[in-house]
């Protein structure tokens, strides 16, 4: 075993059992029906997990296809070439245990995960910082990662307000809201006085990657991911990804393991209403279907939640408490973008896979596709070309998708100058707001899984978890934690669910 990791060992820095799962049936003792609103991550993973344990369980997805922010379809491109495109790159991070362990049921080897080496942060002003090829786990990581960096020097750490970076090693699930949630993470690190260069070299790549903008984000968020990512869990900055686009790789096996199991999953089913009956839920959706159950996950994106919450007024009465919460839940992060260019040509054969970009005013990441994905490796082979994908994470507002496209380009061009030379042939342009918003002091109204409505749950990354977790990874678990409640109520045994190291290094008890 790695030196780093028994060290980290030694100070907890190892998986967690939040929830042991097990204490009932290995499948439901009797007939039970539960609904599933929204077939991505949240969703397919109360689905998978229900539908083991015999629960009939039925996943209402308003989309075509399934996987939501995941997600991925079919696109012909103008040469009659077919390519999935997807809603987005995504690291899939070695400590995401229970998204990993739903992934398995599709590919119990995750052999579609291959390990993306190296995760360069590049910037105009600055030479490149590499995030990858740290030793494993903390504190080692950290400390490598201060002693290599040509962006902090020893006398900027003298300098440094040590004082104000102690919350960043000492998460605590209470705690760190308490101090921390009525303060920016912009504030908190303007506090630690670091030079500018170390700043965005080292910590605003990281803050960005959760599509909050640092000025609008508590800063007890920002602790609770340097946590999650960094500081509390055995493999470090490591991320796999999917050799194939996401539909192939994930979703169909996912759709056909819980149809496997007597499951139903059904796209372009959009609830449009919620109402409790006097034998659990029913809820309608926009063609005038309707579907009851005594259980119901709610695992939709936050504007979804709350459009879908003000659109059943029979919930006022079932769950005022969940009612209250929605206007502020329901508005989501600033607008991301994602671009994909098909080009005559490559880019430098040293680019890495995946790139955090810093201090650009639009780009924030750069991943090449033609060098990840099979289809889009084939077709670059093809063209002579190359499959490049861009994302900016939290952008001015009220920007058409085709001129963030055009920006986040240029800005690539000022950082990889040979990718002015590259000719685009297609491209696919989104702009969407669907993330969580993470405010100062929005923790104390984030609504958790449980809901005071018998029998009502939500799921997804905005949702609040006792653990450490973000984005997919909140995503799986919450769906999971929301599973274990219905099967719990059912008499059947639970899921276990794993967590990083739930407190700071530096944390009190
Ligand atoms: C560009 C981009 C890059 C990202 N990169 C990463 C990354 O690298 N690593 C990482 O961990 N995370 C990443 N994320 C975040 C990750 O995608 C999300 O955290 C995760 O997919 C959220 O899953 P979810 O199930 O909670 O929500 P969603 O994926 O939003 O799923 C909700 C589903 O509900 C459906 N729905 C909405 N309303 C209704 C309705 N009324 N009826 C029925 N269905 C409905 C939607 O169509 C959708 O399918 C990224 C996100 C984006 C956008």
């Amino acid at each position: 075993m790695d030196v780093s990791r028994i060290v980290g060992r030694l100070v907890g820095v190892r998986q967690h059992v939040v929830d042991p799962g097990g204490g009932g049936a290995p499948r439901v003792p009797e007939p039970v029906a539960a609904l599933v609103v929204g077939g991505g991550i949240a969703g397919m993973s109360a689905a998978v997990v229900l539908a083991e344990r015999g629960v009939s369980v039925t996943v209402l997805e308003a989309a075509a296809t399934l996987g939501g922010r995941l997600g991925a379809w079919p696109e012909t491109l103008a040469d009659g070439t077919p390519q999935a495109v997807e809603h987005g790159f995504h690291a899939f991070f070695r400590q995401y245990y229970n998204w990993r362990s739903i992934l398995r049921r599709g590919d119990p080897r995750l052999g579609f995960l291959r390990p993306v080496p190296g995760y360069p942060v590049v910037s105009a002003r600055w030479p490149e910082e590499e995030f990858g090829r740290l030793p494993p786990a903390p504190p080692a990581n950290l400390l490598a990662l201060l002693l290599r960096s040509p962006s902090v020097r020893p006398r900027d750490l003298r300098a440094m307000d040590r004082d104000a970076a102690l919350p960043l090693l000492a998460y605590h699930p209470v705690r760190t809201y308490a101090e921390l949630d009525g303060v920016t993470a912009e504030e908190l690190l303007d506090s630690l006085r670091l030079p500018d260069r170390a700043r965005a070299m080292l910590f605003e790549v990281f803050a960005h990657s959760f599509f909050n903008h640092e000025a609008e984000m508590s800063a007890a968020e920002l602790v609770a991911q340097f946590h999650f990512y960094l500081l509390g869990n055995p493999e470090g900055l490591a991320f796999d990804c999917p050799d194939e686009d996401h539909a192939t790789a994930i979703w169909r096996p996912l759709a056909r393991y819980v149809e496997g199991r007597g499951g139903r999953v059904l796209t372009g089913a959009a609830a449009g209403r919620v109402e409790r009956g006097p034998d659990g839920w029913r809820v309608t959706t926009a063609d005038g279907a309707s579907y009851a159950a005594r259980h119901l996950v709610l695992a939709v994106d936050p504007p979804a939640l709350a459009a879908l919450v003000a659109g059943s007024p029979g919930l006022a009465g079932a769950a005022p408490r969940l009612v209250a919460r929605m206007p502020a839940f329901g508005v989501p992060g600033p607008p991301y973008a994602v671009a994909r260019y098909w080009c005559d040509g490559d880019v430098d054969a040293g680019r890495a896979v995946f790139s955090g970009v810093s201090r650009q005013p639009t780009l924030d990441s750069v991943t090449l596709y033609h060098r990840l994905e099979r289809e889009a490796r084939r077709w670059a082979e093809r063209a002579g070309g190359a499959v490049v994908e861009l994302h900016a994470y939290a952008c001015e507002p009220d920007v058409p998708a085709d001129e963030l496209a055009r920006r986040m380009w240029g800005e690539l061009a000022v950082l990889w100058p040979e990718a002015a030379r590259l000719r685009i042939r297609e491209l696919r342009a989104r702009v969407a707001a669907q993330a969580p918003a993470f405010g100062p002091g929005s923790h104390a109204g984030r609504p958790g899984v449980r809901t005071e409505a018998a029998g009502l749950y939500l799921a997804g990354d905005g949702i609040r978890t006792d653990f450490p977790s973000a984005l997919m990874e909140r995503a799986a678990a919450t769906g999971i934690v929301a599973a274990n409640h219905i099967l719990r109520a059912a008499g059947a045994a639970a899921e276990p669910v794993r967590s990083v190291r739930p407190r700071g290094l530096l944390a009190r008890r």
